[in-house]
């Protein structure tokens, strides 16, 4: 992000314009529309003003001489559009005043640019490509002019009103975001939504008890509860609608070691960021330590996501976390996550099931070589059983070992999914019995094992394949 979006209030000094012809015509109307008071140099002299409102044409000053010795006493912006070669020569003096300036097209020459707006009374959205291509703006206006109910506006301007009162009654911050969330997600915000202004008046009027009503304890304070979180496996788009909601209602994320920091940035603003995770071979803050804190967090009163690679209740410790948090009375919910072995088979195209071939899936651990050693690979003989390894690596050889003993082929299709659903996912496919050696392919993990004879189907095994005859047509 090069350009912060910022609102600029027009209300603060005039905006000085540049230009002539429809460029500078449009420029007007969207000043005029957000009610500025512009003083416009036309080169040339052809200052028309037909198409504007009255009263808005009435706020424009019509300008005349050279624009580059204009008086820029309390001029707040410039802009040029259709100024021609006057753009660059303005931009220097906007500059060497330090005013804000854009000229029109012209990215060298402009220290802002204008978004693409949605415009609903006091609710604006601002979308941006820092100049790159106003059609993927457009496109992106688009969609979000479909999502935005047509009076989210009064919404905004309903709380407006309402917000001293309720400041007054409520001055706790925390318990205030609630109150104003409850309104926003409940009935009133219906009611505005649905044009009813007078009657959603009424209903927040007759709130008895406005603390209550947040959901204030009897101690007076929010009511803090943790809200476990699957994240997936990396790709920010496999979030579930309820996770981003959690992430966006957060007063604090304690999050692991493998969420992703696209995932992250998805969170509320202003919730704080602990990372609770453990890198392999580094000790972490331990499951005791993370209890605790989530614990004491929610007790005083916030809103915990503990977010999770993949799904919390696969390999993830969540059954421990949410025993923690029963004993100690704190409320807990729990949104799943797409689980790495479940992104895997997607993105690389292992159905991890079919029909005939394979009839059941084992999801299983093997951490260390210990693990491996005490996994009881003689329930994994069934040859139409697909078998996912999680936190495989550097256990690779012993389960290699085991499922050989335990009778499977050494032909038993393997992939190695490295990294999967973010953009540098690696696949590596070949058999059991190179396993070990498939593994040293990898460039860094996390990486997840699927073995069976369903690898077959996979998009890199069948790629893999078709080199493979490429190569022994060339050498025939
Ligand atoms: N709860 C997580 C698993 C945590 S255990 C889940 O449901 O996915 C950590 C192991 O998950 C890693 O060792 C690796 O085997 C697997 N893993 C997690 N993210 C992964 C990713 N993006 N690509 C491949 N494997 C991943």
């Amino acid at each position: 992000m090069r350009f912060l979006p910022v609102f600029l209030d027009l209300q603060t000094g005039p905006v000085l314009l540049v230009g002539s012809g429809d460029l500078a015509r449009a420029k007007l109307r969207l000043l005029s529309a957000a009610g500025a008071h512009v003083i416009w140099y036309a080169p040339g002299g052809n200052h028309d003003v037909s198409g504007l409102e009255p009263a808005d044409a009435a706020r424009i000053e019509l300008a005349t001489g050279d624009p580059l010795a204009a008086d820029l006493g309390g001029v707040i912006a410039i802009l040029c559009a259709g100024a021609g070669d006057i753009g660059p020569a303005m931009s220097a003096r906007a500059k060497a005043v330090g005013l804000p300036v854009n000229v029109m097209d012209d990215l060298a020459h402009s220290s802002f640019i204008f978004p693409a707006i949605v415009d609903r009374g006091d609710v604006v959205v601002a979308v941006g490509t820092g100049g790159a291509s106003p059609v993927v703006a457009r496109r992106v206006r688009e969609r979000i002019e479909a999502l935005l109910p047509a009076r989210i506006g009064d919404l905004a301007t309903f709380i407006g009103r309402w917000r001293k009162q309720v400041h007054n009654r409520i001055p706790e911050f925390p318990l205030r975001r609630r109150f104003w969330e409850r309104v926003v997600d409940g009935p009133i915000g219906a009611l505005v939504l649905a044009g009813r202004g007078e009657e959603a008046d009424a209903a927040l009027k007759d709130i008895p008890d406005p603390a209550a009503f947040a959901g204030a304890q009897a101690s007076g304070q929010a009511e803090g509860r943790v809200t476990l979180v699957g994240a997936g496996p990396g790709d920010p788009d496999l979030l579930t609608i309820k996770a981003l909601r959690a992430l966006q209602d957060a007063d604090v994320v304690f999050y692991d070691e493998l969420v992703s920091s696209e995932i992250l940035d998805r969170a509320r603003r202003d919730a704080s960021r602990v990372p609770v995770g453990r890198r392999v071979g580094k000790p972490g803050i331990g499951q005791d330590a993370i209890n605790k804190l989530t614990i004491e967090a929610a007790k005083s009163g916030q809103r915990v996501v503990r977010l999770k690679g993949g799904d919390p209740f696969v390999f993830g410790r969540g059954g421990e976390e949410v025993e923690a948090l029963r004993e100690a009375g704190v409320a807990y919910s729990v949104v799943p996550g797409i689980t790495a072995g479940l992104g895997a088979a997607a993105q690389f195209e292992v159905p991890l099931t079919f029909r005939h071939e394979a009839l059941r899936v084992t999801f299983l651990t093997a951490h260390k070589a210990r693990d491996a050693e005490t996994v009881d690979w003689s329930v994994l003989t069934d040859e139409k059983m697909t078998v996912v390894v999680y936190m495989g690596m550097t256990a690779a050889p012993s389960v290699r070992a085991g499922l050989l003993a335990a009778g499977r082929s050494p032909q038993t299709p393997v992939g190695v999914l490295a990294r999967v659903t973010r953009p540098d996912a690696q696949a590596v496919v070949g058999t059991l019995d190179e396993l070990p050696a498939l593994i040293h392919e990898i460039d860094g993990g996390p990486a997840i094992l699927i073995i069976g004879d369903v690898v077959a189907h996979s998009a890199p095994w069948r790629h893999s394949n078709q080199v493979m005859s490429k190569l022994l047509d060339a050498a025939e």
